[in-house]
């Protein structure tokens, strides 16, 4: 036979075995094939967390739309499918290809990853968005992330947090000696280094552990996600406000490989969506906690107090030391803890004559 006799007859076969399978078994075609892509979103979050949990499954269901069912995201909350803080690992190896997730979990990997987030007497939420988006932030970002196969994504902010809840009163910095106070990362060293006692547990066994003594005290988020924890019917005190995070950035990390591959309408959608639940679980956040403060203050008759100057004194200060060790641990993370840092000085230069300065004067109106 001629070679193009061949190649007629090789063709015929194929054509006549892939019909009759069409006919028998009527084989759905692969999804990919139909422009349709089906993605996995694992996260740290229990789903029903309000705030974390629910806005995550905001974020994925609006991808979702937004694309018109091309990026299907399936979400499996902390547990589910990987272990809640095996979800870096499982993206970077891309078990899921996108985790919702704090960047400051990933102090294993590199302590650079902690600014991303939010560090001890670091910046606010607003703050925070200047210097990722605008103050040279998400590049290093992406340049840390980029050794794991990973970019992330600002994608959520709790603003301001409280000091946490405490079965012990607090009137001097003499006070935190010895106290057994969950405070995980960073903020846990700067504890540590002022004589207390630095616990990591996780927040669904938080209520069991203060209830019976294990713990003296513990900080969580605000107002809204620890109400709903029950955390003022084992404590006595609630104290604010937090040294620990001014305003901590919640990620959407994505396997680099595979968002690379997405079609770059896909890649506008992931990112213009995440750029909006940055914006709305902040406001989000700022609404239940004004209205559960109320609750926790005159319903509940909570007694809530601010921290004693000296005590806050000290945890700026030694958290300012803390700190600046982690520029230490590389070469990227000293250019992360400079541009940081820097950004954080001019905004507290001008930080009087803005809203530090407004929101003195308006206390009392
Ligand atoms: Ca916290």
């Amino acid at each position: 036979m001629k070679n193009n006799q061949i190649k007629r007859r090789a063709f015929l076969t194929s054509a006549v075995a892939a019909g009759a399978a069409a006919a028998t078994f009527n084989f759905p075609m692969p999804a990919i094939a139909s422009g349709k892509r089906q993605w996995k979103m694992v996260m740290t979050w229990q789903k029903v967390l309000p705030g974390l949990g629910t806005g995550a499954i905001r974020l994925a269901k609006r991808i979702t739309d937004l694309s018109d069912g091309k990026l299907e995201i399936k979400v499996y909350g902390g547990g589910e499918l990987v272990p809640a803080m095996g979800v870096f690992d499982a993206v970077s190896q891309g078990t899921a290809q996108m985790g919702h997730a704090a960047p400051y979990y990933w102090l294993g990997k590199s302590r650079g990853a902690a600014f991303f987030c939010g560090v001890p007497g670091g910046l606010t939420a607003q703050e925070q968005n200047g210097w990722l988006y605008f103050g040279g932030g998400k590049r290093l970002w992406d340049e840390l992330y980029a050794q794991f196969g990973l970019i992330a994504f600002p994608a959520g902010n709790t603003g301001c947090q409280m000091g946490g809840w405490f079965n012990k009163e607090i009137n001097s910095k003499n006070d935190l000696k010895g106290l057994k106070m969950r405070m995980p990362g960073l903020a846990g060293e700067v504890l540590t280094k002022l004589g207390g006692s630095a616990q990591v547990i996780p927040p669904q066994e938080l209520f069991t552990a203060m209830q019976s003594g294990v713990i003296d005290a513990l900080e969580w988020v605000g107002a809204w996600n620890d109400m709903s924890l029950g955390f003022h019917r084992v404590s006595k005190y609630y104290y604010g406000p937090a040294f620990q995070e001014g305003g901590p950035t919640l990620e959407l990390m994505i396997n680099k490989k595979e968002f690379d591959k997405l079609p770059k309408n896909l890649q506008k959608i992931v990112k213009v969506a995440c750029a909006a639940e940055n914006d709305v679980m902040m406001a989000e956040y700022h609404a239940n906690n004004v209205r559960a403060f109320q609750s926790l203050k005159y319903k509940h008759k909570v007694d809530i107090r601010q921290y004693p100057a000296d005590v806050l004194k000290a945890f700026f200060d030694t958290a300012k030391g803390v700190v600046a060790d982690v520029a230490n641990d590389g070469a990227i993370e000293k250019r992360i803890y400079e541009s940081y840092e820097k950004y954080r000085k001019y905004s507290v230069d001008m930080a009087p004559y803005a809203e530090l300065g407004f929101m003195k004067e308006r206390k009392n109106g």
